[in-house]
């Protein structure tokens, strides 16, 4: 590990505070140091306030923040004074020092302070940094960790057992401090959950980290060599759709709500699924406890659902009756998933929690690995854990944020996604919470959006082999496919059926009605397995109720099209999915719509093109956004009874009336 330090760099941060922010970010660069906020840092400056009295001020990173990004802004400011004061009291309880930081704070807007402040206060020294350091923590998650620490760092590190985070915690690290440190000690190491260092200036705190890190990296190596890392291997996950599909709907529905599986195709946790001691090494706990709020206590190991929902129920009983308060079980679902042919799978509402998780626990799984090369991996017994899991501040968090958005933790394919309809689609759905694959032979598709919860796909839907291979990668990431907008489709110029060439016809019906069975033939046992039951949108047209001349290819693929979804209706409404079609009409803002066809249409009505694009009864002009809210609607609880409906999105049209 390396001092990522540049003088350069750190001229362009002049005050303490913006060198405070500066080696904050060179933290947060290096994930084996700072994954997911866990980590901290802090200095002490000396200002004068409206008044003009003198304050020591403790500007100390404030929650919501990541070290990799973290702005001057994100420091909250509090009054050492204070700070002070309360840590000489005997006791203060967590919701109450949340209290006393918020309310000493200079600044009305700033963050929460940490839930370590009291903690960097008591610490005598400007700077201070705190890292969870993967190495540090494989070290500590040992038998013998102390004895370890002790032998890699000798007086120049305090040791502090395992309390967990919080007032209690800030008190045991001063008075330890207080009777061990001297002018040799550059840092602490926290048993089972990280290190602090600190330094007069940010570089040499920031710096002594990186040197203490190293130390214990090196330390790893020496002891473990490479037996720590198990040999590369080709992820080799096979074609398991349905079982992916069936485990998302277990967890879903042990958790009470619909959640997306994701498949990390990570080797080392493939490797890791099946490493000969994964039962022991794996169901011991996690690396350090705040991993839990994210991870639960433990991975699920294979896809028993039950067995894993009824050990969390027995860990829960065992624990809650020791709580100081009543405690109401979580969800008793997994979030990590080890198994010998899926891999590593993880699970969250969001693909992004989802993500969270995968990384965490590829962190935990080099973690495991060392400790166990120095004799034996060793997590924090049940009941620290459970305190953990089940404290209040984490507990609160976990419930803040208002109702859920109406589709989270649910899958829409979208075909036909890279414009008009299809791409409106893609936003609608994402922006209603749902994880969205989109397919489309152009390959634009891969653009519409670029949030982790979008995956475009570049497929030629009468392609059966390549519409496969969209559903493996679309089940991969998200684990499953609840709802599926039938809307890729071709319309050629108007060509009237005595001038109509046989080729041209199977083009039209190979894209708007063959590609559609095919589609649905394919996503039947995935839709079967939907947590919420599957549902089905086909994009129809007008042109069924109310064809014109001159689009009879167009007119007959989007009719057959509705008769399968009739047909669809019937067949599969017993396996719980429902299937509704709409029928837009002169939605101009998509992709078949060339100003050439615009302009020939417009004429062939006797129309200017502004006449024709609000030729209707209500005379509006309807937009892709339009019809994409309808079928998104289509999918909701509104239409919860609805199966086999045909709605028009046209603003009214004469002839469909
Ligand atoms: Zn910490």
């Amino acid at each position: 590990m390396q001092s990522l330090w540049s003088d350069n760099e750190a001229n362009d941060y002049p005050s303490d505070l913006d060198l405070r922010v500066y080696t904050s970010r060179l933290l947060g660069r290096d994930p084996s140091l700072v994954l997911h906020g866990g980590g901290n840092t802090s200095v002490k400056i000396t200002e004068h306030n409206l008044i003009g009295e003198e304050e020591e001020i403790l500007y100390v990173k404030g929650s919501g923040w990541d070290l990799a990004t973290i702005e001057t802004a994100g420091f909250a400011p509090v009054r050492m004074e204070h700070l002070l004061k309360l840590a000489e009291l005997d006791q203060l309880s967590d919701p109450q020092m949340v209290n006393e930081l918020k309310t000493h704070m200079t600044r009305a807007d700033a963050p929460s302070p940490s839930i370590e402040t009291i903690l960097h206060a008591l610490l005598p020294h400007k700077y201070v940094d705190h890292t969870h350091a993967d190495a540090i923590v494989a070290i500590t998650n040992n038998a013998d960790g102390e004895t370890r620490i002790r032998d890699i760092y000798g007086d120049r590190i305090v040791v502090i057992p395992y309390v967990m985070a919080g007032f209690d915690l800030a008190r045991e690290c001063a008075r330890r401090f207080k009777a061990e440190a001297g002018p040799q000690t550059v840092g602490m190491v926290l048993l089972n959950h990280g290190i602090f260092s600190f330094g007069a200036t940010a570089k040499e705190s920031y710096e002594r980290m990186i040197s203490l890190v190293d130390e214990a990296e090196s330390y790893l190596q020496n002891k473990c060599g490479d037996s720590a890392h198990l040999p590369g291997e080709e992820a080799d996950l096979l074609a398991r759709r349905l079982t992916l599909a069936e485990l998302r709907r277990d967890i879903s529905t042990a958790t009470g709500r619909p959640m997306l599986l994701h498949s990390t195709g990570n080797p080392k946790g493939l490797a890791f699924a099946r490493h000969p001691e994964v039962a022991r090494i794996s169901q011991q706990g996690p690396a350090t406890p705040d991993h839990i709020i994210r991870t639960k206590r433990l991975p699920m190991l294979g896809p028993d659902v039950e067995g894993y929902v009824n050990a969390y129920r027995d860990y829960f009983e065992t624990n809650a009756p020791n709580a100081k308060e009543p405690k109401t079980m979580l969800d008793p679902a997994p979030r990590a998933v080890l198994d010998p042919n899926l891999g590593l799978c993880t699970v969250g509402k969001t693909i992004g929690d989802a993500q969270i998780v995968a990384d965490i626990y590829d962190h935990t799984i080099d973690v495991i690995l060392k400790a166990e090369a120095l004799g034996g991996y060793q997590a924090l017994p049940a009941a620290d854990l459970f305190d953990m899991e089940y404290w209040d501040l984490e507990q609160a968090k976990l419930r803040k944020g208002g109702s859920a958005p109406m589709f989270q933790g649910e899958v829409a394919l979208v075909t036909g996604a890279a414009s008009g309809i299809g791409a409106a689609a893609v936003r609608e759905f994402l922006s209603r919470g749902a994880a969205v694959v989109g397919l489309d032979i152009d390959p634009a598709v891969t653009q519409v959006m670029t949030t982790p919860g979008y995956h475009g796909i570049v497929c030629d839907i009468t392609d059966e082999q390549a519409l496969r291979d969209a559903l493996e990668t679309a089940v991969r990431s998200y684990g499953g496919i609840d709802m599926l907008v039938l809307n890729a489709g071709i319309f050629p110029g108007g060509c009237r059926i005595d001038q109509l060439d046989t080729e041209l016809w199977h083009k039209v019906m190979g894209v708007n009605l063959d590609a559609n069975l095919a589609l649905l033939r394919e996503c039947h046992p995935l839709l079967c397995r939907a947590p919420q039951g599957g549902r089905v949108v086909v994009v129809g047209s007008k042109n069924v109720p109310a064809p014109g001349p001159g689009a009879a290819a167009y007119s007959a693929s989007k009719a057959a099209l509705t008769q399968l979804m009739r047909v669809a209706a019937l067949e599969w409404g017993g396996d719980g999915i429902r299937i509704n079609a709409l029928h837009p009409n002169a939605v101009f803002d998509t992709g078949i719509w060339t100003e050439e066809v615009l302009a020939e249409r417009a004429k062939h009505y006797g129309l200017t093109v502004e006449e024709y694009k609000t030729n209707n009864v209500l005379k509006v002009e309807v937009t892709s956004h339009d019809v994409a809210a309808l079928a998104a609607e289509m999918c909701g609880p509104l239409f919860a009874k609805t199966t086999a409906a045909q709605l028009p999105v046209d603003g009214g049209n004469e002839r469909v009336i």
